[in-house]
């Protein structure tokens, strides 16, 4: 595995891939570990969860400034990141124990019938590496103190990453082999998730991947949870705060660099306000800090490899040939690194790439419709279903059109955002099953029903 800096296209380090007797030995670990740490009383793996925030507060900069080396991120959203991954820890120390209460069903007079929560065994979390902390800490707060336990299969790119996360949980005092790396590529995951000893597999990436994985997990009968692509729509109204929406629409679509699933992509704007709104947003797009991510002052860093840059460039050119405009950026930065400017592009036909592909990088496409049914349909018409926005003025029409947009979730007035407390996940083809909040925890249980007569 091959440790890149996005940034220069310098080469840190080769990291040699785990063998397949390694392989076997973490497995046969994990499995001897599970046997054990579902006997530890919830509150004693929930007060381990409480010191893994610690150590992640502790090492902050030195977490942030990995993932910044390793895929690029601006090094502030790098520190919010590990904050954020102290947060989940938090939240499930302080909230498993009530999330998983037994509970009572309204039983038949002749029994008293319940439901108990109890862990499967060891789950695979094959992850991807645009939040490379993150993504992974929040499969594996959940399902640790859950009393499952888990081994990561991380981003070939990011394998400085992977290291960090399984010391972070050896450093707070988790037992040996609750939570492992398995060095190994994409496709020798297949064969870690036909082996008996893996109870259940969690996917965050692209499409493709997510087949894959679902397609082995299938024939092993193992239940799966998928978290893949969005091509979210952010729609602004015809009596929305304008200036809101252009300044939030900016900051969802420059998520990351741009390289966020949640990462506003399809831009609906109402005729009303579409003039006000693409003026403003092409000017804010423009005036955007890119460049070195350890500054800072940078909005969006490098992408995170220079393969995925190619593709999303790739994307515009076939856009701009299928009729679309470009209204700032659509070309690679002549310059080291691969940085690719903040682009919007208009008239982007339906059938274009930009319209019904995810666009991965900074690139925004905004579409112009003349009444609030256009908006909702063309918003819907997707593929994919991961998060949406709404911008309007009165909350009740809001909510309304919520329910109506095709996806996991939508925000009204606010970006698509994850966040502990609530559940997070897409439908079509960006997925099933949740993570985060009660949701989410409750995946890889056996919710197991005790009659007692
Ligand atoms: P990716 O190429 O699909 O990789 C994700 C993970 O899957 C990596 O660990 C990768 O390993 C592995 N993988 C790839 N092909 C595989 C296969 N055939 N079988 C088993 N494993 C395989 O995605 P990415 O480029 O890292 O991430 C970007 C994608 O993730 C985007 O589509 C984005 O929208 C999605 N994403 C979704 C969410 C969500 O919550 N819904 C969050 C973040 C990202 P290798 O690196 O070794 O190939």
């Amino acid at each position: 595995m091959e440790r890149v800096n996005p940034a220069t296209g310098e080469h840190i380090e080769t990291v040699d891939a785990h063998t397949d007797a390694e392989v076997d030995e973490l497995l046969g670990a994990a499995h001897e570990r599970y046997l054990s740490w579902r006997e530890v009383p919830m509150h004693e793996r929930c007060e381990l969860m409480a010191n893994a925030a610690d150590v992640l507060r502790e090492n902050q900069e030195e977490y942030a400034q990995l993932m910044t080396e390793e895929m690029g991120k601006p090094i502030t959203g790098a520190r919010s990141e590990v904050e954020k991954c102290a947060w989940v820890c938090e939240h499930y120390a302080e909230h498993a124990q009530a999330y998983l209460q037994d509970e009572t069903l309204p039983s038949p007079p002749e029994a008293e019938a319940k439901v108990v929560h109890e862990p499967l065994g060891v789950v695979m979390a094959v992850m991807p590496w645009n939040y490379p902390f993150w993504q992974v800490f929040r499969f594996a707060a959940p399902n640790l103190v859950a009393g499952n336990v888990g081994v990561l299969k991380h981003a070939s790119n990011v394998p400085g990453c992977a290291k960090a996360i399984a010391e972070v949980f050896r450093e707070a005092g988790f037992p040996q082999a609750c939570f492992q790396t398995l060095l190994v590529s994409g496709s020798k995951a297949n064969e870690v998730i036909e082996d008996e000893r893996v109870r259940a597999v969690t996917l965050t990436g692209s499409e493709p991947a997510g087949r894959a994985v679902a397609e082995t997990a299938g024939r092993e009968l193992k239940k799966t949870v998928l978290e893949l692509g969005g091509a979210d729509p952010f729609i602004v109204l015809d009596d929305a705060d304008v200036e809101a929406a252009v300044t939030r629409g900016v900051t969802a679509r420059l998520l990351n660099s741009g390289q966020s699933c949640i990462a506003a992509k399809r831009f609906v704007v109402h005729d009303a306000v579409y003039d006000e709104f693409i003026e403003r947003f092409v000017a804010e797009m423009e005036a955007q800090t890119v460049g070195d991510p350890t500054d800072e002052a940078t909005d969006v860093g490098p992408q995170a490899r220079e393969d995925l840059m190619a593709e999303l460039h790739d994307q515009v050119e076939r856009s701009v040939r299928d009729g679309a405009t470009v209204e700032c950026g659509g070309e690679p930065l002549d310059r080291e690194g691969y940085f690719y400017p903040p682009t919007v592009l208009t008239d982007v036909p339906p059938d274009a790439a930009a319209a019904c592909e995810e666009t991965f990088g900074p690139v925004a496409a905004v579409f112009r419709v003349d009444s609030e049914q256009d908006a909702i349909d063309l918003a819907n018409d997707s593929t994919l279903g991961l998060g949406a926005s709404v911008w309007t003025e009165d909350l009740e029409r809001g909510e309304r059109i919520a329910r109506e947009i095709e996806a996991g979730c939508t925000f009204v007035n606010e970006l698509t955002k994850s966040d502990p407390r609530v559940p997070f996940g897409g439908i079509k083809d960006s997925g099933y099953g949740r993570e985060l909040a009660q949701h989410g925890i409750k995946e890889f249980l056996n919710e197991k029903t005790v009659w007692v007569q």
